[in-house]
């Protein structure tokens, strides 16, 4: 396997970072997880815009322009030979010292363009519908930092992710700084309820998602209202509907919130339907690039 290191492709096993790149010292830096499905890098300039903007958020400038970044990714993808996978991009704030003042790193960004074949959860998980639980870590606030970015500092995620599987689940459900539902650990999460759709309001703090985005088009298209509104877990207990959106996890069924049977315990109807409306759009919907 090959690896894009700054302007290189790399052996996997050749692929170093310095140990004093702030983005291992301190989570300093960006990232942008993307796939690739037949030839097809889906969204891809949607994913590059959101990196940018991440990194325009942490006055970190990446050191190539976005034309490149993308020659960059589909690069990878041809050398690995990849027609399906992921594609994760990192870009960290680089070499500096050991304190934290970034503009000693000045100059000395770190790209990182990894391909690989993942999928986030068994294949089952799909078919049956997924059990999640509520954590005690909340969402960070964007006071203090914004979900918006898409930084590498994911232990707000992580720590919420521990405590999901301590207790025995695969997914945790992470609730805001006020109580109301926010997200699961990568994942954004929708609802059904009497034939709509409902999903957090982007504004309370979570990432512009563009799988989300994507089931919000599939919605219009197939003339489902959707909503974005406040939910508390009470509107989960009670929905007929449940599934997570993530480039990751693609689109999961959730059968199961806190104990609480949603609707018949199955993936839902319209869930279904969703979920092959997004399989025919990543068919279609990408940049092509031949092997
Ligand atoms: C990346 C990410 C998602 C999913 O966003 P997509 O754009 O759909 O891949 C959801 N939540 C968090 C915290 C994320 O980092």
């Amino acid at each position: 396997m090959k690896v894009f290191l700054n302007g290189s492709l790399v052996d996997k096993n050749q692929a170093k970072i310095s140990v004093f790149d702030h983005g291992f010292l301190y989570g300093d830096g960006v990232f942008e997880g993307i796939r690739a499905y037949g030839s097809l890098v889906f969204k891809l300039k949607e994913h590059i815009d959101r990196l940018y903007e991440s990194a325009q958020s942490i006055s970190m400038k990446i050191p190539i322009s976005k034309k490149d970044m993308a020659k960059a990714i589909v690069k990878t993808l041809k050398i690995n030979k990849l027609k399906d996978g992921y594609i994760r991009v990192i870009v960290s704030r680089g070499e500096g010292d050991l304190g934290l003042d970034p503009r000693k790193c000045k100059g000395n960004e770190t790209i990182v363009v990894i391909t690989d074949k993942i999928s986030l959860y068994p294949k089952e998980l799909y078919d049956k519908g997924m059990d999640i639980i509520t954590v005690p870590t909340v969402r960070n606030i964007p006071e203090a930092l914004n979900p918006q970015i898409k930084s590498l500092n994911y232990l707000n995620n992580i720590l919420a992710k521990i405590e999901a599987v301590n207790s025995g689940y695969q997914e945790a459900l992470m609730l805001d700084h006020l109580g109301y539902v926010a997200e699961c650990t990568g994942d954004n999460i929708f609802i059904v309820k009497n034939g709509e759709i409902y999903t957090p309001p982007q504004c309370m703090g979570i990432l512009r998602c563009i799988t989300r985005d994507a089931v919000l088009d599939i919605s219009k298209k197939l003339k489902i209202s959707a909503h974005e509104h406040v939910l508390t877990r009470h509107e989960l207990f009670i929905s007929q509907e449940c599934f997570l959106t993530g480039t990751a996890a693609e689109i999961v069924p959730v059968i199961k919130v806190d104990g609480r049977i949603v609707g018949d315990g199955n993936p839902g109807k319209l869930t279904k339907i969703i979920m092959k409306e997004f399989k025919k759009l990543t068919k279609v919907d990408g940049v092509k690039y031949t092997l």
